[in-house]
């Protein structure tokens, strides 16, 4: 099997990785890079590294979550000769055109619109060609999976986004793969997640009122559970926050409950409206797209608090704060941590150990804490397995 890294290999975002048997080719995700936050119009770095060629001839476009460095190049896939059929999840697909609204060119929206996508559910085996395809539940998103790929001789695990230990969604375990890309997007940090969750609980503890960024899906549902006092909600994220845990079979038990309550209980808060006595959650988490991009600006002029939990792009908005001080900044984990990065290599076994969704540096933090199977692959690598 031929496993081509087109994007998300020493570098945040527009994660992509090609599968290639046999004459049948897949790519799993195909995300766009949001790390020059400063960019006005995408260029070419925006997108997968993906030759022509090879879209045109690829059989089919499996794709995670619907976050934007995953999916946000669908668009664009079928304006630059794609003719497969794209394969997600219902969830994963009832939200990917929010996503692309922020995140697409409008002709590739447009385009989105039109694509042949086929639903997949966790666990559930599909087949293309020679290749099995089989997935399970991340932890990171309802709706979110993590993909394995063989074809009959080696097997290929990419684990997308993943949260091993998340309070609020389940991750089923990946099996035994040749390869095993995981997500590195926090490479060597290994403060425990329950450590973080305690100093946000703190931070907004000690606030009256707070605004929170946060991606529309996954990561509001554990900004919930971990915030102890009063939440409001932007009214644009009531309904995707509902339809999020009407999905019980992604939830950990208990939880569905818990997050109905407290979703319950916090008012929808409109834009133009006074600032409410509460931490207000808006998406997108960057202040590049959603609602928290005015209301990023309106909280720094106006001297509201501001708590950033996520990634930072370079120049974009909620990065610039952090920068001159006028947010603070405490990571919520929907990224695995490095022992945790540790724990699901031992429980794979790979003989080739790789990372997706950090920079080259942290790559290299990293190489020196995992197994010897780690291999700091980049972008437009190719790998014969
Ligand atoms: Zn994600």
């Amino acid at each position: 099997m031929r496993v081509t890294f087109h994007g998300g290999f020493g570098e945040k975002g527009r994660t992509s990785l090609g599968l290639a048997s046999a004459g049948t080719s897949i790519i799993l995700d195909v995300g766009i890079n949001t790390s020059d936050g400063t960019a006005a119009a995408p260029g070419p770095a925006y997108y997968p590294a993906i030759a022509p060629e090879a879209l045109a001839a690829a059989d089919a476009v499996v794709v995670s979550h619907a976050h934007e460095d995953h999916i946000g190049a669908l668009g664009w896939c079928l304006a630059n000769g794609f003719r497969g059929r794209f394969v997600m999840t219902a969830e994963t697909r009832a939200e990917m055109e929010e996503c692309l609204s922020a995140y697409a060119e409008p002709e590739h929206r447009l385009l989105a619109r039109s694509a042949a996508i086929t639903i997949a559910e966790p666990g559930e085996t599909l087949r293309v060609g020679p290749l099995t395809i089989r997935s399970g539940r991340s932890g990171h998103t309802v709706g979110g999976l993590w993909l394995h790929v063989e074809d009959g001789r080696r097997s290929v695990a990419y684990s997308a986004d993943v949260v091993p230990a998340s309070p609020v969604l389940a991750m089923d375990p990946i099996p035994h793969a040749d390869l095993l890309a995981i997500d590195a997007s926090y490479a060597d940090d290994d403060v425990p997640p329950a450590e973080r969750v305690a100093a946000i609980a703190a931070w907004t503890t000690a606030r009256k009122r707070a605004l929170m960024p946060t991606p529309l899906s996954g990561k509001p549902l554990e900004i919930l559970m971990a915030v102890p006092g009063p939440v409001a909600i932007h009214a644009s994220m009531r309904r995707p926050l509902l339809d999020q845990i009407a999905q019980a079979g992604w939830l950990r038990a208990g939880a569905g409950e818990a997050l109905a309550a407290r979703i319950a209980a916090a008012p929808d808060w409109h834009d133009g409206d006074a600032w409410p006595t509460a931490c207000l959650l808006a998406h997108d988490g960057m202040g590049m797209g959603g609602p928290s991009r005015d209301l990023i600006a309106r909280a720094d002029a106006e001297g509201v608090p501001i708590l950033l939990t996520g990634h930072l792009p370079t120049g974009s908005p909620a990065q610039l704060l952090h920068a001159r001080g006028r947010a603070d900044w405490i990571r919520l984990p929907t990224h695995p941590v490095l022992s945790e990065n540790v724990a699901l290599a031992q429980a794979v076994r790979p003989g080739i150990l790789i990372g997706h969704s950090c920079d080259g540096r942290a790559l290299a933090a990293m190489a020196a804490k995992m197994p010897p199977s780690f291999r700091p692959v980049r972008t437009g690598e190719t790998l014969d397995l």
